[in-house]
C-alpha cells in the first residue's frame, strides 16, 4: 500500500514539475492522474480475467497492491484446488465403499425424488442409477409400510419388513435414516434367507415339541399307574415320584415351546377384542390363590376398573400369569406383591412388583431370552421352564407394547407392561369403539 502511495505521489509531483516548467501545471497533473487511473483499470481488468480463468490467462508481472492481491488469490486458489481434489478422491472412495455394501442405498431429496442410488439398489429394489435419477421414489417402490416410515419424522430403528410384490419369495427390510431435516437415506436389505432360516428353526422347534407331546403323555400316564399300584416296593416310590415331577416339567416345557411357536407364527391371527384387564387379573389370582397362601404373601391391588384395552385375552392372560407366578415363586415367604393397572402419562401400565431377592443388573438385558435363568437351580426347583419371560415379550410385541424391568438386588423387582395409547379402549374415538 505504502509503496503505491509513494509511487503515485512521485508521479503526480513529476507531472507538477513538468507542468510548472511548461506553464500548464493543472492540465499536466490531470493528465497524469487520468493516466494512473487508466493504468489501474487495465491492471484490474487483467486481474479479473485471471480470476475468471487462471489457466487460460496467466497473470502478467504485478507490483504493489495488485501483486499482493494476486498472491493472496493464487494461494486461496491453490488451497481450494487441493481441497477439491481431496474431496473428489474421498467422494469416489465413499461411493465405491457404499457401492460394495450388500445393501441397497438410495438417497431421497426433500421432494421425494431419487438423488443417488448404489449399484445394489438395482438388484434389491430394481432402481437403476443414473437412469432413475430424479424419479419419485414412491413411484418405483409402492409399499404403504415403506411410505409410512419415509414420512415418519423419527423412523423406527429396525425399519419395516415387507414381502416383495414382484417376487413373493423375496422379503426386504427397509430402513430410513434422516441425514438432514428433509433428506432421507433408504437402506434396503434382502432378508429372505434370514427369514427362511428363522422359519426352519421355528418349525423345527414346533415339530420336535409336537412330536414329544404324545410320548410324554403316555410316559406320564404309566408313571401315574405305577405310582398308584398296590404293593409298590419301597425302593420304587422315590424314583417314580421323581419321574413324575420331571415328566410334568417336560410337558410344561413342551407346551410353552408350542405356545411360543404359535406366537412367533406371523400367520396366527391375533383375536383383537376389548379386554377387561381386571377380570383377566382376577381369573389369574383365583388360580394362584393356593400358591399365595402357601407362601403367606401379602397381595396389594391398585387397578383402574374403567381402563379397558384392545387385545388378545388369552395371550394377555398368559403373559400376566407368567409375571404374577414368577413374583410368587421368586419372593421368599411373607413377601409383598403389588399389582397395578393404571394410566401412566399417555400409556397404560400393568405392573407386578415384589420385594423378593431382585435381579443383578448384568442379567436384566438377557432375561427374556429362552431358557435364560439368573439362578438355574432355583428356577428348576420352583418348576420354571425358563420360557416365561420369552412368552411375555412375544405377547407384548404382538400388542405393540414394551416390557420394562426395574430390579434392585436385595430390594425387589418390578415388571411393567407398557401399552400404547392406541390400544386403550377408553381413549379410542367413538366411531372406532362402536366398530369393535
Ligand atoms: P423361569 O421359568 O425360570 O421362571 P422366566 O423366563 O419366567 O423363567 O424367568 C427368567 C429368569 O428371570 C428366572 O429364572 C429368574 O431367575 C428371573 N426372574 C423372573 N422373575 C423374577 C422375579 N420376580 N424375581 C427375581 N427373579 C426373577
Amino acid at each position: 500500500m505504502q509503496q503505491d502511495i509513494w509511487k503515485f505521489t512521485g508521479l503526480i509531483l513529476t507531472a507538477a514539475i513538468v507542468g510548472y516548467s511548461i506553464g500548464f501545471i493543472l492540465p499536466t497533473i490531470l493528465l497524469m492522474t487520468l493516466g494512473i487511473l487508466g493504468w489501474q483499470i487495465y491492471r484490474l481488468h487483467l486481474l479479473y480475467k485471471w480470476v475468471i480463468n487462471p489457466r487460460k490467462d496467466p497473470m502478467p508481472e504485478m507490483s504493489g497492491q495488485f501483486y499482493l492481491l494476486h498472491r493472496e488469490l493464487s494461494r486461496k486458489n491453490a488451497q481450494n484446488q487441493k481441497r477439491k481434489r481431496q474431496l473428489s478422491t474421498f467422494l469416489t472412495q465413499f461411493r465405491r465403499a457404499i457401492g460394495a455394501l450388500p445393501d441397497a442405498i438410495v438417497l431421497i431429496s426433500n421432494t421425494g425424488k431419487i438423488e443417488w442410488a448404489n449399484p445394489n439398489a438395482k438388484e434389491v429394489l430394481g432402481i437403476r442409477w443414473p437412469e432413475d435419477s430424479q424419479v419419485r421414489f414412491s413411484d418405483l417402490i409402492r409399499y404403504p409400510e415403506v411410505e409410512a416410515i419415509l414420512n415418519n419424522v423419527e423412523p423406527p430403528e429396525l425399519g419395516v419388513v415387507v414381502r416383495s410384490l414382484s417376487n413373493k419369495d423375496q422379503t426386504i427390510n427397509f430402513k430410513c435414516v434422516r441425514y438432514t431435516k428433509d433428506q432421507r437415506m433408504v437402506i434396503a436389505r434382502d432378508v429372505s434367507r434370514l427369514i427362511k432360516v428363522n422359519q426352519i428353526h421355528t418349525d423345527f422347534v414346533a415339530n420336535v415339541s409336537h412330536e414329544l407331546k404324545t410320548p410324554l403323555t403316555v410316559l406320564r400316564g404309566y408313571v401315574e399307574i405305577l405310582q398308584d399300584a398296590k404293593n409298590l416296593p419301597d425302593k420304587f416310590v422315590k424314583p417314580l415320584a421323581q419321574m413324575n415331577i420331571q415328566s410334568v416339567r417336560m410337558q410344561l416345557i413342551v407346551s410353552d415351546l408350542l405356545y411360543l411357536a404359535k406366537l412367533e407364527d406371523s400367520s396366527t391371527e391375533k383375536d383383537l377384542q376389548p379386554v377387561d384387564i381386571t377380570s383377566v387379573v382376577n381369573t389369574i389370582l383365583e388360580a394362584v390363590q393356593p400358591l399365595i397362601e402357601e407362601k403367606r404373601h401379602k397381595l396389594e391391588l391398585d387397578v383402574d376398573y374403567s381402563l379397558k384395552m384392545l387385545g388378545a385375552p388369552t395371550e394377555l392372560h398368559s403373559a400376566f400369569s407368567n409375571l404374577i407366578t414368577n413374583a410368587i415363586h421368586y419372593t421368599p415367604e411373607n413377601g409383598l406383591i403389588k399389582l397395578r393397572w393404571r394410566m401412566s402419562g399417555q400409556q397404560a401400565v400393568f405392573s407386578v412388583k415384589d420385594n423378593g431377592p431382585g435381579i443383578p443388573a448384568q442379567h436384566l438385558d438377557r432375561l427374556t431370552q429362552r431358557f435364560y435363568r439368573v439362578d438355574p437351580d432355583r428356577s428348576r426347583e420352583s418348576g420354571g421352564t425358563g420360557l416365561g419371560l420369552a412368552i411375555v415379550k412375544h405377547v407384548l410385541q404382538r400388542h405393540k407394547a414394551e416390557l420394562e424391568i426395574d430390579s434392585t438386588e436385595g430390594v425387589g423387582s418390578e415388571f411393567k407392561c407398557v401399552f400404547p395409547r392406541d390400544k386403550l379402549l377408553n381413549k379410542l374415538p367413538e366411531h372406532l369403539k362402536s366398530s369393535i
